[in-house]
């Protein structure tokens, strides 16, 4: 048994006894470290589900979570009890179509940590122990914190979104919504060689972190709402767009100042939006859609492993579990946050 957080519905949050899974030869158990609070955890808390996912059944909450591993299963040969890791929440079944194609993201019978999209649903992460495969251990080194090792699952996401653009050597890239995943796109997308980098948003204190990791140029278009204004010269002046926010706003800004033949890729989700397909036509873009991630999660913790990011200015607060209330109240106010997270060993 260890602590859980659980939540029952809209607004009830509760952190319970739960039991721990009893440990198979293949997996490892793991003392949970820190968690990072999510869009998709956010979206349970306040409303109890997005779209039409309704939480119908209590449910662990949680899927950016590190931690140490502190028993081994007897098939397990390549990890060691000590060991400190990222745990990718990502359980693909292996053996439909889409995972033998090797789209694991597009799994028929995914597993993702603390999805209540299939019944029953797939409980969490945000836990203080937890079983995992030994396959979702991806070990860190020294350098890197607890706090940054999850960090890997959200980096992971924007890997996947440069991914899907192919790419950006040379590149004008924009990116709009500036959360941890707009943030972490703006890594991502450098790293892939992209010549500069403008976001956007609605807060200056998520563009100030944008800035810290590596974007050329931020506009805050609730402020400055003609920021973009220079960028539509000659059709629009940006190769690649990933949009981050949702935001219809956000959106048709974008289709403005992405050149033609620009490349569309849609990060944020959201509700139903109403885009100008006239604009998508008659500038010939490609709209693309980007969706979790799978192999880009052993690559994010390479990249932290070699020290060729620093995820930290992200992480923007650090609460100990008993206070989890607080944590998502802090990560539901983006004038004051970016990346919450609990730190699970301090109940
Ligand atoms: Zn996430
Ligand atoms: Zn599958």
């Amino acid at each position: 048994m260890s602590l859980a957080l659980v939540i029952h519905g809209a607004k009830d949050l509760r952190l319970e006894e739960y039991a721990t899974e009893t440990l198979s030869s293949r997996q490892v158990k793991v003392q949970v470290k820190a968690g990072g609070i999510c869009g998709s955890d956010m979206h349970y808390f306040q409303h109890g589900g997005f779209g039409t996912v309704r939480v119908r059944q209590p449910m662990v909450l949680g899927h950016e979570v590190s931690g140490v591993i502190t028993q081994i299963g007897a098939a397990v040969k390549d990890l060691t009890v000590g060991t400190r890791i990222s745990i990718s929440p990502s359980r693909p079944c292996l053996q439909c179509e889409f995972c033998q194609k090797g789209l694991h993201n597009h799994c028929l019978n995914m597993r993702f940590y603390g999805s209540a999209m299939p019944w029953p649903h797939i409980q969490g992460a945000f836990r203080q122990e937890m079983v995992i495969d030994s396959t979702q251990a991806h070990p860190v080194f020294d350098h890197v914190s607890n706090s940054q090792a999850a960090m890997a699952e959200p980096f992971s996401v924007a890997l996947h979104a440069v991914a899907r653009a192919g790419s950006l050597m040379g590149k004008r890239v924009l990116v709009t919504g500036c959360g941890p995943i707009g943030a972490l796109t703006v890594v991502a997308a450098k790293l892939a060689g992209a010549l500069e980098v403008v976001v956007t948003d609605i807060t200056d204190q998520t563009l100030q972190r944008a800035k810290l990791v590596g974007a050329d140029q931020v506009f805050n278009t609730s402020t400055t709402p003609n920021a973009l204004e220079p960028f539509k010269a000659n059709k629009g002046v940006f190769d690649v767009m990933f949009e981050a926010s949702g935001n219809q706003q956000a959106i048709v800004a974008g289709f403005e100042v992405l050149k033609p033949r620009g490349l569309f890729i849609q990060v944020g989700t959201g509700g139903e939006v109403t885009i100008p397909l006239n604009i998508l036509v008659a500038k010939e873009f490609d709209f693309r859609g980007s969706f979790r991630f799978h192999e880009e999660f052993a690559q994010a913790v390479s990249l932290m492993n070699q020290k060729r990011v620093d995820l930290t200015p992200i992480i923007s607060h650090t609460v100990p579990l008993n206070s989890f209330l607080d944590a998502f109240r802090l990560a539901g106010d983006r004038t004051q946050s970016m990346k919450v997270q609990i730190d699970f060993s301090q109940a």
